[in-house]
């Protein structure tokens, strides 16, 4: 008798969607393969330096304006 329990979980890459046994031996896990989990990685660290980025540019934006109107009451 095959026991349920003997077949190896599989789940879908989140990157191409390709069906992957999820074992001990796969060190990529949930991922089919390494290009597929830097793929992923890669797509999280552009969407959070786009935000970064964004932020820094509007707080520079402030000060840029601060201190042009600081410029601009300063008595010469
Ligand atoms: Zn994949």
């Amino acid at each position: 008798m095959n026991s349920p329990k003997s077949r190896p979980l599989e789940v879908a890459c989140p990157s191409c969607g390709k069906t992957v046994a999820w074992r001990e031996d796969n060190a990529h896990r949930p991922f089919c393969s390494e290009r597929c989990k830097l793929i992923d990685l890669g797509a999280w660290a552009d969407e959070s330096h786009r935000i970064a980025g964004e932020s820094a540019m509007d707080g520079m934006d402030i000060d840029a304006l601060l201190a042009r109107a600081d410029r601009d009451d300063m008595p010469q």
